[in-house]
């Protein structure tokens, strides 16, 4: 089994579900006391949201890079980098470590793709849904077409997992505004959403909805455990 190296702490109550959703599965395949191995290294989510907010992303890249590299000098077989929005600097991770990186829209795209959908809605942060960097992998590797909500509901959305969902809060308005949300993106044609930050799907659950749902946490800590245990090679870069 290989170790997974965790980037979180963006934040600390979805990286505690990568942890549960890895060892769960890892326990259903191996059984008996199996459990993952796996090294964390969890930032101050505060250092990192200032940051986001003031547009300083080469010094965001720096502790991203360097919270890659501990765990590459600490052991770890390949990187998993635990929220959507950082996957802006997965380049910069990427050229300054030698195991591989296991990209979430890699794992989302493969997911939505054998689910057999062309055309899927995307939720997340402002910086997810209005950068491309999540959306492009998607559209270019995967020919997949992406719908985001409206500008009015972006900021809702985003405002939501801050203020909320990564603060540990979960209000049922919240909850009902994401699902007409999701049902707008539906009306526009997605035959499915990716919840595309790693918080949303402890606020909005499949069973809440009537179109499938990706949820990018369970979905990338799966591929996660795929790889560690072998038969996944091709999803890693
Ligand atoms: N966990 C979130 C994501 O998946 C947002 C927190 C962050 O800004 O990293 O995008």
């Amino acid at each position: 089994m290989k170790t997974i190296g965790l980037i979180g702490g963006m934040s600390w109550e979805s990286s505690l579900e990568y942890y549960r959703i890895i060892n769960e599965s890892i326990k259903e395949k191996l059984g008996g006391l199996h459990s993952a191995k796996l090294i964390l290294y969890s930032v101050d989510f505060a250092e990192i949201e200032a940051l986001q907010q003031a547009g300083d992303w080469g010094a965001a890249a720096r502790h991203m890079v360097a919270a890659g590299q501990s765990l590459e000098k600490a052991g770890a077989d390949f990187i998993v980098l635990c929220t959507n929005t950082m996957h802006l600097l997965a380049g910069d991770i990427r050229s300054q470590i030698r195991i591989p990186f296991l990209h979430i829209a890699e794992a989302a795209g493969r997911a939505v793709r054998a689910a057999g959908m062309q055309t899927v809605g995307l939720l997340g942060t402002r910086f997810t849904m209005e950068n491309d960097f999540i959306t492009r992998r998607l559209a270019e590797k995967f020919g997949l077409k992406i719908l985001v909500p409206e500008p009015a509901d972006r900021e809702s959305v985003h405002r939501i997992i801050f203020e909320e969902i990564c603060r540990g809060i979960l209000m049922p308005e919240s909850r009902r505004l994401y699902l007409s949300i999701i049902d707008d993106l539906a009306h526009r044609g997605a035959q499915g959403v990716i919840l595309g930050c790693t918080e949303i799907e402890l606020l909005v659950r499949p069973e809440d909805t009537k179109i499938p749902l990706f949820p990018t946490t369970r979905i990338h800590a799966l591929a996660a455990v795929e790889y560690a245990v072998g038969g996944a090679e091709g999803i890693v870069e």
